[in-house]
């Protein structure tokens, strides 16, 4: 099973990715929490991420593509993998395409949370992240056992940098300019499935096991 989780930033990709990732026994690819891997780690890639990413930017492709095709051809990506904030443009759905093709592979579907700008601004405003271990939390919508502990490894939750109401209207206007088109394009290429994010994450959850079946 291979798919890509689409969406506005804050739509739930990280959230029902990871429920995916493990009832389905595939690996969880997020470009997003490798850059902040790498930012945490002072690796190069994470010096160059980090600027586009605090101004609420995207990554250049160049920095991004390559990395992810190295990443779909390890070992444990052969029964599948879901992709988290990959691809966000264009250019980087036709190089995941190329890589694909090369392996003689293509995706099963793009899954499309649906969520208008609306509801994106309460939701990345209660969003609280463990950058040890990747977990999200949501202040109302799914809080943690002990305020501003991570429940799975004990570690400090954090409000993102680029989580400030400014960043998040600047990623929206990214996210309607450069990424939304990669709808029509998964559309056209006969892949795309579009939930309904406003639903609450045990219902979205339930509609995409609808989807990819057993
Ligand atoms: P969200 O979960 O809110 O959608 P991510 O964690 O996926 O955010 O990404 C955070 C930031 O990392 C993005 O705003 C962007 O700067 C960068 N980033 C992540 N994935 C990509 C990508 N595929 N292309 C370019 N930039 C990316
Ligand atoms: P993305 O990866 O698309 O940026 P996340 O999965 O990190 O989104 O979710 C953004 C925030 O909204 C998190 O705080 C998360 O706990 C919360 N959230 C995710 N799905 C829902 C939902 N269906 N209803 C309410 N809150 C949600
Ligand atoms: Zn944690």
């Amino acid at each position: 099973m291979k798919l890509i989780m689409l969406g506005a930033p804050g739509a739930g990709k990280g959230t029902q990715a990871k429920r995916v990732a493990e009832e389905y026994k595939i690996p969880h690819i997020s470009t997003g929490d490798i850059f902040r891997a790498n930012i945490k780690g002072g690796t190069e890639l994470g010096m160059k991420a980090k600027t586009y990413m605090d101004a609420g930017q995207l990554v250049p492709d160049e920095l991004v593509c390559d990395l992810v095709a190295d990443r779909i051809q390890q070992d444990d990506c052969a029964n599948g993998f879901v992709l988290d904030g990959f691809p966000r443009t264009i250019p980087q759905a036709e190089a995941l395409d190329v890589a694909l093709t090369k392996i003689g592979q293509k995706m099963d579907f793009a899954i499309d949370i649906d969520v208008p700008d609306e509801n994106i601004i309460t939701r990345m405003g209660g969003r609280r992240a463990c950058l040890s271990c990747g977990a999200t939390y949501h202040v109302v919508y799914n809080a943690p056992k002990v305020e501003n502990v991570c429940d799975a490894c004990g570690n400090a939750l954090v409000i993102r940098e680029d989580d400030k109401p400014e960043t998040v209207k600047k990623r929206l206007d990214v996210y309607h300019e450069q990424t939304q088109p990669l709808i029509d394009y998964y559309t056209k290429a006969g892949i795309l499935v579009s939930v309904d994010g406003t639903k609450n994450m045990d219902e979205v959850f339930a509609d995409i096991k609808a989807v990819l079946g057993k």
